[in-house]
């Protein structure tokens, strides 16, 4: 027997629609390069949503066709994401700090045939444009008195656009499964893979982000996601929060400015702001440096990276700001775990929440996951075992675009029984707290971004007195991971650090170029002659950049 429910699809245009009855008044305020302070109402945000609907179909874009945005944290980039995904287009987020070549190769994979440009990026839009093989537009996101100059055809104002269309359009409904957005991650080895997320994961997932034991933002709040929306739709906030009401404070290109995020913080009196522990750092220095406050602000959401206890610590004591770690993925929409307290811990003494906070947080009601030791068992829940963190829910990838192979398939990263597996290495306490502890996947994340460690070893095995190398990623204050080389030297050779690092500058983009090198006399291997990088890893477990 069926339910006698309706039938009714998880639509991410029903967002739009709701808030656009129920919170017309509530505000968006933005930097972008072209207004330093820009401010409008969601009424105003949702009709000019409704023209870009409209303008997509002008410029030919249909159902299905994936449309590319390199943006910053701002209004525009909001309308971008309820036009595209509400007409049943996909929404595809790029990373405009990801190197030109991966631009590129992300742009052609995805067979984008728009392309959305913030001002900013627009000269290394400009300078690809040759490479991209399906892009038939360019949009670059400003008035008509900011347009840069240009010899490119196709290329068009996103107000000029905007001006000649109706704010009348009926948003369509459609299968909930259907392809909402779509952001490549490189968090794994080989080239970006891309995450297709569709509007019943998106949903759900805001559903789940807006829970109160998540991150809970209630129609009074004033959210300041610094979280960029080109990376895994800045983790949610623009749905949730729309969901919910609340008023909207976008950093734009300003998102790593300590400064900028402080003033932001005061003057419109946000209450929950969310960013990778970098930014954090940043902010707080500012805090320390100018004396100035961050009075109204409660809440920071932060993930993507370990939190150092510090920044824990002083936002507790220095700010009355209670930080909230989770830990997510771009494939995992990214909610996974997140920190809150369970009954019982009413009584915590100050030293035991933040020693909570300082872990990765714990499970929320969709995602459901196991840690399993080498031959897929899993391991208790007990704080002390550690393996492979394998994950399975409504908002978790089942594959990536393109990708032929399918769950069970030793490319897919999705197991016969469903589960996901992360790449991270943690344990889970008894009480169902997450500690990630290492990574099996080779790649090290500095700053938010992904280096990959098999491209660096690659170049520093190109120096003749280098026989072998490996390059793990080590604990920096600023960076939270940076890469650190170990070397094994050419028989008698004496080749020094500062070679090497100079040899290397010429092959790597400076991001990857190592803060460090070590010489050792051999590295450990495993059992199939591959570098064994968790015995690495606790080789140089006490080193650190700072
Ligand atoms: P990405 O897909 O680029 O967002 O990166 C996801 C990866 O970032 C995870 O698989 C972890 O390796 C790492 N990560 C995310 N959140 C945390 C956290 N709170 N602590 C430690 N590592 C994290």
């Amino acid at each position: 027997m069926n339910g006698l429910m309706m039938d009714k699809q998880l639509m991410i245009s029903s967002i739009l629609t709701f808030a656009d009855r129920n919170f017309p008044d509530r505000e968006i305020v933005s930097v972008t390069a072209d207004n330093p302070s820009h401010r409008y109402t969601y009424k105003d945000c949702f009709s000019r949503t409704r023209q870009l609907a409209n303008a997509l179909k002008s410029l030919g874009a249909e159902f299905g066709d994936r449309i590319g945005t390199l943006a910053w944290n701002d209004y525009r980039h909001l309308e971008l994401y309820y036009a595209i995904s509400g007409s049943g287009m996909v929404c595809h987020t790029i990373n405009p700090k990801l190197f030109p070549e991966q631009v590129a190769y992300i742009v052609n994979h995805a067979e984008d045939r728009v392309l959305f440009v913030d001002l900013l990026v627009w000269p290394l839009i400009e300078a690809l444009q040759q490479h991209f093989s399906k892009v038939e537009h360019f949009v670059v996101l400003t008035t008509e008195a900011n347009m840069p100059k240009t010899q490119i055809n196709n290329v068009h104002c996103y107000e000029t656009l905007l001006s000649k269309e109706s704010d009348q359009f009926e948003w369509p409904e459609f299968d909930e499964k259907t392809a909402s957005g779509m952001c490549y991650t490189s968090g794994t080895t080989g080239n970006p893979k891309g995450v297709v997320y569709s509007h019943r994961s998106t949903l759900l997932h805001a559903y789940a982000g807006a829970l109160t034991d998540a991150t809970a933002p209630r129609s009074v709040d004033v959210v300041l996601p610094v979280v960029p929306m080109f990376h895994v739709n800045a983790w949610g906030i623009p749905f949730a929060t729309i969901m919910v009401g609340a008023k909207l404070v976008m950093p734009g290109p300003k998102m790593a400015d300590g400064e900028t995020l402080q003033y932001l913080m005061e003057s419109e009196k946000v209450t929950f702001s969310s960013g990778v522990p970098t930014i954090w750092m940043a902010l707080l220095n500012y805090l320390q440096e100018s004396g100035k406050k961050i009075p109204t602000v409660k809440r920071i959401s932060t993930g993507g990276a370990a939190c150092p206890l510090s920044i824990i610590e002083r936002f507790k004591h220095e700010y009355d700001s209670m930080v909230i770690q989770g830990w997510g993925m771009t494939e995992t929409s990214p909610l996974g775990t997140i920190f809150s307290l369970k009954a019982g811990m009413e009584d915590y003494d100050t030293e035991q929440v933040t020693k909570l906070q300082s872990m990765q947080g714990r499970g929320i009601f969709g995602i459901e996951m196991k840690i399993v030791d080498e031959d897929n068992n899993s391991l208790p829940w007990n704080g002390i075992d550690s393996g492979a963190l394998k994950v399975k829910g409504a908002w978790v990838s089942n594959s990536y675009y393109g990708l032929s192979a399918t769950p069970g398939d030793p490319d897919c990263p999705v197991d016969k029984d469903g589960w996901f597996d992360t790449g991270d290495v943690a344990s889970i306490d008894e009480h169902g707290y997450l500690q990630i502890t290492d990574r099996t996947k080779d790649v090290i994340k500095t700053g938010g971004e992904w280096v990959s460690s098999i491209e660096i070893e690659n170049a520093a095995v190109g120096h003749p007195d280098v026989m072998e190398a490996a390059v793990i990623g080590r604990y920096h204050p600023k960076w939270t991971e940076r890469p650190l080389l170990v070397v094994v030297r050419a028989p008698n050779s004496e080749v020094t650090s500062d070679a090497i690092l100079e040899y290397m500058k010429s092959s790597l983009h400076k991001l990857s170029v190592p803060d460090g090198v070590e010489f050792v006399d051999e590295l450990p291997h495993t059992a199939t002659g591959k570098l064994n990088k968790l015995a690495i890893r606790k080789m140089f477990e006490d080193y650190s950049f700072e």
